[in-house]
């Protein structure tokens, strides 16, 4: 594993009985001396930005904020919309001499693709033949590590706070098949708000399906068993113990697992063996010893944490629901701020084409700063408006009057009911789900599937309060001559006949629905197709959810 500057909680009290002494966990190589405080930021104009003046053109760039690896990371202004960034400077040569241009090539390559808003946002790359900027969101108040050792261990809602930031953003990353693998609290910033993003991608993986992951990386004290032992490991599962550690450290100022001496650190990490300290919790003390199982088969996984109730308790709604992934977020466009960008001078049709191929020019840069900073400026609770605001008012661009022909052939069309009315707080919660879930009253769930198929002039027999019998011929308005008052069959041959007096086979769907009941008391109504067209009945699911935008 390469030598990191982050390699460095060796003197962390590993007492966690009593209370721990301020700076608990002490930085051990002298911090970059940062002014995070309110002092307005000093901007140096892209005449004195380092000598970057030409590639940087569009900034103006200001004080340093910390130094990492291959360079300075600085503060700057976007110009056109004013807004501050930090700016990660890569030195070409110093990587090359490293062996490290992988390590940056990763991080670029995963972050460029994420949209959370736990997870740091990266605006921008620019290339010269000496460096690679990297143009990403500014934290105002830096890691989560130094706050740590300015406030020794964290009330526990506080903590809970956090903890459930960080899990959101891991979380994301795993449903975009990533495993971070370098989760520790000095890869963890804090925005304006004390709100947590996930940064430092660069010894993140991509997981594939049935592949396995084994390189070993990232500081050993937040580092899973089989990862040290350099068993093969699927991904998740390290995040999980690294969560686990970062959330030890938070409610208890110290480190689980601590020695100066590797070999022992090691066998600590491989035995489990830590100290519970008394003042946690019991929901705390039974979360804790979950994730920090050795066996990774056995550990807890991140699904199991959000149904935790430690985790459950004051969770804000906006972190109550899964995350999105990617390929469907490229599909939403604030409208608003697409507005403010073309009031800015940028081409429309060329921006919307842009986001939705995932482009990064000067258009796309200024919309994703405006668009956190719209969100940023108003969000209330924890930001919540962010996400609500999502939900309302990014919309499925193929059904936007403003999109332009030239627009709309980027996207795929897309006539699902899953950007209606199902989701409140984000746009897309998974990419598959069984049947249509709501967590209404089964009775109501009934009247509104009765009330569609109605109107969708479906005959049906009722099998029992939540299982039917349909059939469905489109342009057969004579159907509804069959049924009765109640628009259900009165004879029950009528459903299973096929065909007309000719013998021609009329176009005829017939299916069942069926209401289930799944955990959480959620329900979940289910259609198959019994008999005819395939495509046809494709036709009527889609018309049928869209009657059903309510559920
Ligand atoms: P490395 O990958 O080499 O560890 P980091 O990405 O951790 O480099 O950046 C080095 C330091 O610069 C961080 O520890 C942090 O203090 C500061 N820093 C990095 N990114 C930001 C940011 N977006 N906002 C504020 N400070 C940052
Ligand atoms: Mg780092």
């Amino acid at each position: 594993p390469e030598k990191k500057r982050t390699d460095r909680p060796q003197n962390l009290s590993c007492s966690p009985s009593r209370p721990p002494p301020l700076g608990s966990l002490v930085a051990s190589p002298p911090i970059p001396a940062v002014d995070r405080g309110s002092r307005p930021v000093k901007m140096e104009g892209n005449t004195r930005g380092g000598g970057h003046s030409e590639a940087l053109k569009n900034y103006n760039v200001g004080r340093t904020l910390g130094i990492g690896t291959f360079g300075k990371v600085r503060i700057a202004e976007h110009k056109h919309t004013g807004h501050k960034v930090a700016i990660k400077i890569l030195n070409r040569r110093q990587m090359r001499t490293m062996e490290m241009e992988e390590k940056a090539k990763r991080e670029i390559k995963i972050l460029r693709l994420f949209i959370h808003p736990h997870i740091i946002r990266l605006y921008e790359v620019i290339y010269t033949p000496t460096d690679i900027f990297v143009v990403m969101e500014y934290c105002k108040y830096g890691e989560l590590f130094d706050c740590i050792v300015e406030k020794g261990r964290l009330q526990e809602d506080e903590a809970r706070r956090i903890f459930q930031q960080i899990i959101s953003g891991v979380e994301y990353c795993h449903r975009n098949m990533v495993a971070h693998r370098d989760l520790k609290p000095e890869n963890l910033l804090l925005d304006s708000k004390y709100n947590v993003k996930l940064a430092d991608f660069g010894l993140s993986n991509v997981m594939h399906d049935g592949h396995f992951l084994k390189t070993s990386c990232g500081s050993p004290n937040y580092a899973a068993p089989e990862v040290i032992s350099g068993k093969l490991y699927a991904g998740p599962e390290v995040d999980v113990w690294s969560c686990g550690v970062i959330l030890y450290a938070l409610l208890c100022g110290t480190l689980p697992f601590d020695d100066d001496n590797i070999p022992k650190l090691f066998k600590k990490i491989k035995g489990g063996i830590y100290i519970l300290p008394s003042h946690l919790s019991a929901l705390a003390r039974d979360l804790i010893p979950r994730m920090l199982v050795v066996d990774p088969m056995k550990r807890i996984t991140i699904r199991e944490i959000r149904e935790h109730p430690w985790f459950q308790n004051r969770l804000p709604r906006y972190l109550a629901v899964p995350p999105p992934d990617t390929a469907q977020q490229a599909k939403m466009i604030d409208e608003d701020t697409l507005k403010e960008i073309v009031n800015l001078g940028y081409d429309k049709d060329h921006v919307c084409e842009s986001l939705c191929n995932r482009l990064q020019n000067e258009a796309t840069v200024a919309y994703y700063l405006l668009l956190d900073n719209r969100f940023r400026a108003t969000s209330g609770y924890l930001g919540a408006d962010y996400l609500q605001s999502m939900g309302r008012s990014f919309n499925q661009f193929t059904s936007s009057e403003s999109a332009s022909p030239s627009t709309r052939q980027y996207l795929p069309a897309s006539n699902d009911s899953q950007g209606s009315g199902l989701r409140p707080y984000y746009p897309v919660e998974r990419k598959w789900a069984l049947g249509l879930q709501s967590r209404a009253q089964p009775r109501e769930i009934m009247i509104e599937v009765l009330k569609a198929l109605q109107e969708l002039n479906v005959c049906w027999k009722k099998n029992g309060h939540y299982n039917m019998k349909c059939r469905w011929c489109p342009g057969f308005p004579q159907v509804s001559d069959m049924l009765d008052a109640n628009h259900s069959f009165v004879d029950d041959s009528t459903i299973m006949d096929n065909g007309d007096a000719n013998g021609r086979l009329p176009a005829v769907i017939k299916f069942e629905i069926q209401l289930y009941k799944t955990k959480d008391d959620k329900y979940l109504l289910d259609m198959q197709r019994v008999t005819g067209p395939q495509l046809l009945f494709l036709d009527f699911c889609a018309a049928f959810l869209t009657n059903l935008r309510v559920l």
